[in-house]
């Protein structure tokens, strides 16, 4: 498989790396059989996070003994000094080794999000600390909100950024992108099938083929899945009008329902957190309806807020009906809740 530099790292990693959210659905046998799989496929980048339930164990175990073999990514939500401390620990141990390649400050999206990462004792100064005592080689960032991922970038501070990227939320090739590469920071792209929503893996591959540089990192849980992302590859890219017009349908199936998670309609003057709520269904498809209402327990009982003022569908650039799809996710989020054996908040 061709190697990729990310940018101004020294890691030269597989031009593909593994997603590794959809191995929570699989028991831990499985995931180190499909995990062992993509390694031996020539897959070398692996992207977990604290917030991916097991999925770290699950990768410490499939290459326990194989460290030299791996680059490994992973992420934290918390913002504040102690809570970035406790997760990078948990992290280390969990994928067990005493280093990570990348750690990547986890959705980024809001301005308070950044005051938090940036103030003193905050998640800045303890990843800058880790990473000059070893344990941390290079620093990253991840966010659905494209203005600030345009600020972290431009900020200098970190080597990578991990954005949304796909034939229908492009929206990072017009700015983000040429940031990235004008500052040398490997772009890593995640959600190459836009959460589940493109079922052409063919036209997704050809598109983001086209974009030199971007590392995807489309989730896998079985080897088939593997084989047929990586036989793209094998291929010269070339897109036909027949593409193009796959493409063009499938945004246009998608416009008026399918949330970008661009964050503009935020905040919510009730402290909904939107984006998240908007994204529920895509959760529990990636994850599984029985492990989707404990992950976005938190935005989706922020929904029960919503007054339908409608400030928000001023504010999304593609009009969506914002209060009445949020109404749909927590319906769903409730049945699932009572599926799951959770309790969740009435109402
Ligand atoms: S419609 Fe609901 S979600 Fe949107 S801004 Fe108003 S209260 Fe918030
Ligand atoms: S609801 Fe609209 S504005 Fe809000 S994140 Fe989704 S696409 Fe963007």
């Amino acid at each position: 498989m061709d190697m990729l530099k990310l940018g101004r790292t020294d890691l030269v990693v597989s031009q593909v790396g593994f997603g590794a959210i959809p191995i929570i659905r699989l028991d831990r046998q499985e995931a180190v059989r499909v995990l062992r799989y993509a390694c031996e496929r020539g897959i070398n980048f692996f992207d977990t996070a604290n917030a991916y339930r097991d999925s770290e164990d699950k990768i410490g175990r499939a290459f326990a003994g194989m460290r030299d073999q791996i680059i490994l990514a992973t992420k934290t939500q918390r913002r504040d000094g102690d809570g970035v401390r406790e997760h990078l620990d948990r992290s280390l141990k969990m994928l067990q080794t005493d280093y990570l390649d990348l750690y990547q400050l986890h959705q980024v999206a809001q301005e308070k999000d950044w005051a938090a990462v940036m103030a003193p004792g905050g998640a800045l100064e303890v990843v800058t600390r880790a990473k000059a005592a070893g344990q941390i080689r290079y620093l990253g960032v991840t966010s659905h909100s494209l203005p600030m991922a345009l600020k972290m970038v431009r900020s200098g501070l970190f080597d990578t950024i991990q954005f949304p990227f796909n034939f229908i939320e492009d929206g990072a090739s017009h700015e983000l992108l040429p940031a990235a590469r004008q500052l040398d920071m490997g772009f890593i792209g995640m959600k190459p099938f836009a959460g589940g929503a493109i079922s052409n893996a063919d036209a997704a591959f050809k598109f983001l083929r086209q974009h030199s540089g971007l590392l995807p990192i489309p989730g896998f849980e079985t080897n088939a899945q593997i084989d047929e992302v990586l036989s793209f590859y094998t291929l010269a890219n070339r897109i036909t009008d027949h593409d193009r017009a796959d493409m063009d349908r499938c945004r246009e199936e998608l416009g008026k329902r399918f949330c970008r998670r661009c964050e503009y309609c935020q905040p919510c003057p009730q402290g909904v957190m939107i984006t998240p709520a908007m994204g529920y269904p895509i959760v529990a498809a990636r994850m599984s309806a029985a492990v989707a209402p404990e992950f976005s327990r938190g935005p989706m009982e922020s929904v029960v807020r919503c007054n339908a003022c409608g400030a928000c569908i001023d504010r999304c650039p593609y009009e969506l009906p914002i209060p009445e799809m949020l109404k749909t996710n927590y319906e769903l989020f409730l049945l699932h809740s009572a599926t799951a054996g959770h309790q969740a908040v009435e109402n």
